[in-house]
């Protein structure tokens, strides 16, 4: 079951089973999917306020990678990211707080044992579909995407049986549907979002910004400025959506001009996926943001494979097939009386 590690690293789903009872007190579980950034450590340090007992799981679900491009994206970097937990484990045992005690990583026939994983949108196999959640914003061009997200949380949950999940803001669209899953399946289980950690110039962090490549690595700070600059409005007293979401467009807008305008060497070409305005729990789409709800919005950019490729483009910049989706959001807080505009 485990190797060679002062972490356990847990195979199959006995293991954790076996574990789990090992441990006497709530568990927290942090899903992941590898390749773990600071974005991830921030909800392992979340939930080491919260508990003393942690488990992460690393595994690339098949089912929610829908295009063979993006199962590519993730290599195994099984031995940098247990690395990774070692050195926070020891920042978290210096201030006592709780500390991962186990890292889950199953092989694909633990997580799928009846069937092989099947992300096509009417796949044979078993699995969970939360509507219409799934088919939303995030889903509405990746029919699948979300039913594999929603079927590996319920096989995850079931094998590590966690009091607390921890899910990132910055797929916001994720921590509604595992809420909705908890309540809708009746799970016993806290589900808590960990705010955004982004780069110095405000660019989420994702573990496909390593795919971006220099060149596109610049512009990708597109959609955290097209959201900020539609927050700033609503802060001024906008609410209506089209106002709000034409407020992404042009940020967007604007650089696809900026960028056609270089020469091809080193332009970095980018599409607007969506942008939607949706209520905060719901995820219903909304014509206003109603103050007393406050809103969030939503949005992904793709940037498309550099045309004339250069050697200082890094990696991403070289994969010619390396189109890289970027999603983002931003809440809009709730208005209180004295704030209205
Ligand atoms: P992933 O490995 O991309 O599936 O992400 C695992 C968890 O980390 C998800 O709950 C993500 O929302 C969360 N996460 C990813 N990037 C960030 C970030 N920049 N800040 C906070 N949480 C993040």
């Amino acid at each position: 079951m485990a190797q060679q590690s002062p972490l356990p690293i847990l195979r199959d789903v006995r293991s954790i089973r076996q574990f789990r009872t090992s441990m006497h007190g709530p568990v927290s579980l942090v899903p992941t999917m590898g390749l773990l950034h600071q974005g991830h450590l921030s909800l392992v340090r979340l939930a080491a306020e919260q508990t003393q007992f942690i488990l992460v799981s690393i595994y690339a679900n098949p089912s929610q990678l829908t295009t063979p491009e993006e199962a590519g994206f993730y290599p195994s970097t099984l031995k940098s990211d247990v690395d990774l937990l070692l050195a926070l484990n020891e920042q978290l045992r210096h201030k006592g707080s709780g500390t991962v005690q186990a890292i889950f990583a199953p092989t694909d026939q633990e997580m799928y044992p009846c069937s092989p994983p099947d992300s096509s949108p009417h796949g044979v196999g078993s699995f969970v579909n939360i509507l219409p959640l799934t088919r939303i914003l995030e889903g509405a061009d990746r029919p699948s995407h979300f039913v594999g997200v929603a079927t590996v949380c319920l096989k995850l949950f079931n094998a590590a049986k966690p009091d607390k999940v921890y899910f990132g803001q910055k797929d916001f669209q994720q921590t509604v549907l595992v809420k909705r899953l908890v309540q809708d399946f009746l799970l016993n289980i806290d589900v808590v979002v960990g705010e955004t950690i982004r780069e110095d110039d405000g660019l989420a962090m994702s573990s496909r910004n390593v795919f971006l490549g220099t060149r596109r690595r610049t512009v990708a700070t597109v959609i955290h400025r097209a959201l900020q600059a539609a927050q700033e409005v609503y802060i001024n007293g906008q609410v209506d959506r089209d106002e709000l979401l034409s407020t992404c467009k042009r940020v967007v807008e604007e650089e696809q001009t900026k960028q056609r305008q270089l020469p091809k060497p080193q332009r970095t070409n980018l599409e607007i996926i969506y942008f939607g305005l949706a209520d905060p729990v719901s995820l219903e789409a909304t014509d206003k943001v109603n103050v007393d709800r406050g809103a969030v919005i939503c949005g992904a950019v793709q940037l498309l494979p550099n045309e004339d490729i250069l050697d200082e483009d890094g990696p991403g910049g070289q994969d010619s097939n390396g189109s890289v989706r970027l999603i983002d959001s931003v809440l809009l807080e709730p208005r209180k009386t004295g704030q209205r505009p």
